[in-house]
This record gives structure tokens, C-alpha cells and sequence, in this order.
């Protein structure tokens, strides 16, 4: 793929930009590794003043910074604005508690004095893809810095300048020359950083084959990962639950970021006695979305952000057709208007044994299913490959209990909207991929845990 920014609400190249080739990439390289060496001596009070003084940027100026990530990849400026007001305060809440995260733990042993010390590992480096141009690079970046490690940016092709400015806010916090750069590159050059000495670490998120190959090559030179891959979530609604609330939220779910969020409620599962009043209520809120521009504040809904993935998504509709679907709204690609415009989409009906009923669609496609009840519920909730965040609703405290222990995902939301919050980890199991963000847990994905024992 060329890296180039694409505008996805009209179709049209606006900037194209030249890889970097292998001897500047060799020099990023350097510059990361030499960064590393004094970096890691600087103090958890410094690093804070620089972390917070990118908050600050980041606040001051998220007109710009969301103008460009609607541009590159369609999200809804409004949805733009709040993700920068997000990475600031994911800035703001490592700077203010990493210290005590990375603090020295004291162990009582035969030791006069033992203890746990967290240490930077050194350049890492983080594969990000598009849907949250900002959001995922700075949840990364910011309790990597923090930890005393240093970045490398290997953006999505089609977000080029969403990945400059990222690394040209870090640059404009203080922090020193090399902690974080960008690299240009594409996707066939990563095996090869991966696979240098001097990078010690790698996280991606994306998608499973990516996520894989990464993996793969950290597995060869005996590297740690931490993937964050896809989800087909189930959003449950049981007959207890409050419907009205529920359907407001199935949508909010389903249509976050046009529909392309590794959380993004994907499987609707609801029990038979309530299912007819959710449909409607369902199809009701999805006809009254606005589609169209990204830029206008009254959009709900804008492009797809590519037209690969506007294909994959149209293909993926038409099979779960072909397989017993029954489309209630949408369902066909939008070809009067240039750009990659989906309709909102309702799909009941599927067989429960089809396998398109257990893939993940990142577009605004809901897939409604009817069960009789929590038994069948969360045995359908289960029956996909993922398990990334979950949304069951219900007022009953005996069926909570039931959705929290049994439903088999990184995060079981009763009663609300799966989102991140940077003071709760944050990633998947089976195959949406391992290690956590975010949190306490997430500062302490790429560190050293270092035993320290002394007579
Ligand atoms: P990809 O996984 O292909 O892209 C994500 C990032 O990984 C990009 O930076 C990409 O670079 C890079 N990449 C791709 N292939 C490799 C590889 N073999 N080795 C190392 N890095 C690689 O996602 P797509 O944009 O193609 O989207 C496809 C599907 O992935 C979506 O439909 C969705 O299902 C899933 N996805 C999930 C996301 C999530 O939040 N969990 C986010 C995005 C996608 P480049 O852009 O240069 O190819």
C-alpha cells in the first residue's frame, strides 16, 4: 500500500509521501538506540513535566489534530476532538502515575534486603493501524516514555500525517532527540526492524494475520510482543434488562468510529422474550442516523476508511445473505456519492452453525441473533474465535454473576458501553491477542522486572 493520505468522504489523493529507505531507516535506528542510553538515566519528575506538556499541545491545538485524522481516515470530527482530549488524559494519568507503578517492591527474604525493581527494556517498537490515529499511538506512548523506554512509530499507510504529528508533539514536549520517532515504512519492512538488536520489543494493533507475522518474528529472535487484534463482541441483552437503554447503547456500540472498533459491539444477542421490541427499536435508531461528511458536526456516520475494507465489508454482507440472512436495513454499498459510504446495517437470521456468523465485521453492520435464554446466550456470546470486550445487560444479580464469570473475553462490561479507560487494562484472549494496555498492567508490559537480592 502507498503511504499516502486519501481522503475517504470523496475518494481523493491529497499527499503522497516516499518510504524511508534502508539506510535512513539504519539511522532511525541509531538515533533510537543512542536516545536509549541517556533516556533511561533521566527522572520519573522529568519525563512527567515532558508528558504533561504534551497533554497541554495536545489540548491546545485538537482542532488541527482531529481536522487531520477525519481527513485520513473518515472518523466524525466530533469523535476526532474527544480522541485527542483522550490522549491527553492518557498523558496526563501516566505522568501523574507511573512512579508510583515502576516503585521498587520490597520482598522479604533471606536476603538482608530484596526487592522488585522495574526497569526499561529500550527501543520498542509500535505497528498502530488507522481507526484511532492518535488514541492507540499515544495509549503506547504514553506509559512507554514513562517507563524510560524509547518508540518507533510504525503508523498505517493511509494515516502518513497523523503519524508526523504525533512525533512532532513529543518532539515540541522537550523530550529529547530520537525518544520517539516515526518511521515511513511499509508493512514488508517490519520483520527486519523486528529482527534488529537494537530493537528489543514490539507491539501491534490490527488484524490476525498481522498480528501473527509480527509475532512470529518477534517468537524467531526471542522478543516480547503484545498484540491487540480483532473482536466479533457480543452485546447481550437479557429480558430483565432495561430495553430502551440498551438499544441507545447497541447503537452508540455498533456505530463508534463508522463502525471500525477492534471493541465495537458486532454480535447483538438477545433473548426471545424482548427480541421483537429491541429489533424495532434497533431499527428504528439505525434509520435515523445521519450519514455523510466527517467534517459536519450533525454526521453520525461517515466513509469507511478504505475502499479495501468497504469491499471486504460489502463481501462479508453478501455471504452472510447467501447463508440465510435476512438484511432489515441497508446492506448494500453506496455508489451515488464518491468515497466508501455504508449504509447502517441490521442482518437477522443468520444459522447459528454459519461461519460468517462468527467473523468480525468493521463497518456499521449489526448481526441480530435470538436465543431463549442466558444458557444459549452465553454459549452463542462465546462461539467465535475472539474475546475481546463484552456488553451483557440485565437486572438481575444471579444472571451478572453468571455473564462476569463465564463469558470468555479480556473485559465484561454489565450494563454499559465496552470503552477504554486508562485506569482499567485494556486487551483480548483466544485470538484477539495477549498482554495488556493501559493501567498498571499496561506500564508494566515492557519492563525489565528485575529480582534484586542483597546479603
Ligand atoms: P492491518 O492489520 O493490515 O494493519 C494494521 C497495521 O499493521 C498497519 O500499520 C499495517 O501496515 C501493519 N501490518 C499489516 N500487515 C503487517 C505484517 N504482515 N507485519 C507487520 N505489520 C503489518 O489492518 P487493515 O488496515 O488491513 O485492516 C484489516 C482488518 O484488520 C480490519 O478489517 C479489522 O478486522 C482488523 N483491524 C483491527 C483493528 C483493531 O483495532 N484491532 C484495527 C485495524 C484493523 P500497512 O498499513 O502499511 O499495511
Amino acid at each position: 500500500m502507498a503511504i499516502a493520505t486519501i481522503n475517504p468522504a470523496t475518494g481523493e489523493t491529497l499527499k503522497t509521501f516516499e518510504p524511508l529507505n534502508d539506510a535512513e531507516i539504519a539511522a532511525k535506528l541509531d538515533l533510537a538506540n543512542q536516545a536509549f542510553e541517556q533516556y533511561r538515566k533521566t527522572s520519573f519528575s522529568q519525563r512527567s513535566l515532558w508528558l504533561q506538556k504534551a497533554a497541554e499541545i495536545l489540548d491546545q491545538e485538537k482542532t488541527d489534530f482531529a481536522k487531520v485524522m477525519t481527513l485520513e481516515m473518515g472518523k466524525p470530527y466530533k469523535a476526532a476532538i474527544s480522541e485527542v482530549e483522550k490522549c491527553a488524559a492518557v498523558c496526563r494519568y501516566y505522568a501523574e502515575n507511573a512512579a508510583d507503578f515502576l516503585a521498587d517492591v520490597a520482598v522479604k527474604t533471606d536476603a538482608s534486603h530484596s526487592f522488585v525493581s522495574y526497569q526499561p527494556l529500550g527501543v520498542i517498537l509500535a505497528v498502530m493501524p488507522w481507526n484511532f490515529p492518535f488514541w492507540q499511538v499515544f495509549r503506547f506512548a504514553a506509559p512507554a516514555l514513562m517507563a524510560g523506554n524509547v518508540g518507533l512509530l510504525k503508523h498505517a499507510s493511509n494515516v502518513p500525517q497523523s503519524a508526523l504529528a504525533i512525533a512532532e508533539i513529543i518532539q515540541r514536549a522537550g523530550f529529547p532527540e530520537g525518544v520517539f520517532q516515526t518511521l515511513l515504512i511499509g508493512a514488508a519492512k517490519v520483520a527486519d526492524i523486528i529482527a534488529d538488536d537494537r530493537v528489543k520489543a514490539a507491539t501491534l494493533t490490527g488484524s490476525e494475520p498481522a498480528g501473527a507475522s509480527l509475532a512470529a518474528t518477534a517468537g524467531k529472535h526471542i522478543k516480547k510482543t503484545v498484540l491487540e487484534l480483532g473482536g466479533s463482541d457480543p452485546f447481550i441483552v437479557l429480558a430483565s434488562a432495561d430495553v430502551e437503554t440498551a438499544v441507545a447503547t447497541a447503537t452508540a456500540a455498533r456505530m463508534l468510529n463508522n463502525g471500525q472498533s477492534c471493541i465495537a459491539a458486532k454480535r447483538f444477542i438477545v433473548e426471545e422474550a424482548i427480541a421483537d421490541q429491541f429489533e424495532k427499536l434497533l431499527l428504528d435508531k439505525f434509520q435515523a442516523l445521519k450519514v455523510g461528511d466527517p467534517m459536519q458536526p450533525d454526521t453520525d456516520l461517515g466513509p469507511l476508511a478504505t475502499p479495501d475494507i468497504l469491499q471486504d465489508l460489502d463481501q462479508q454482507v453478501q455471504v452472510a445473505k447467501n447463508s440465510g440472512g435476512k438484511v432489515l436495513t441497508g446492506g448494500y454499498h453506496i455508489s451515488d456519492r464518491p468515497g466508501n459510504f455504508y449504509p447502517p446495517t441490521i442482518i437477522t437470521d443468520i444459522p447459528l452453525d454459519a461461519p460468517i456468523a462468527q467473523e468480525e465485521f468493521f463497518g456499521p453492520v449489526a448481526l441480530l441473533f435470538r436465543v431463549p435464554d442466558i444458557d444459549a446466550a452465553i454459549k452463542l456470546a462465546n462461539a467465535t474465535p475472539f474475546g475481546l470486550g463484552a456488553s451483557a445487560w440485565t437486572n438481575n444479580d444471579q444472571e451478572r454473576d453468571r455473564l462476569i464469570t463465564e463469558i470468555e473475553a479480556g473485559a465484561v462490561f454489565i450494563n454499559g458501553l465496552v470503552k477504554s479507560d486508562p485506569r482499567l487494562p485494556f486487551g483480548g484472549i483466544k485470538r484477539s491477542g495477549y498482554g495488556r494496555e493501559l493501567s498498571i498492567q499496561g506500564i508494566q508490559e515492557f519492563v525489565n522486572v528485575k529480582t534484586v537480592w542483597v546479603k
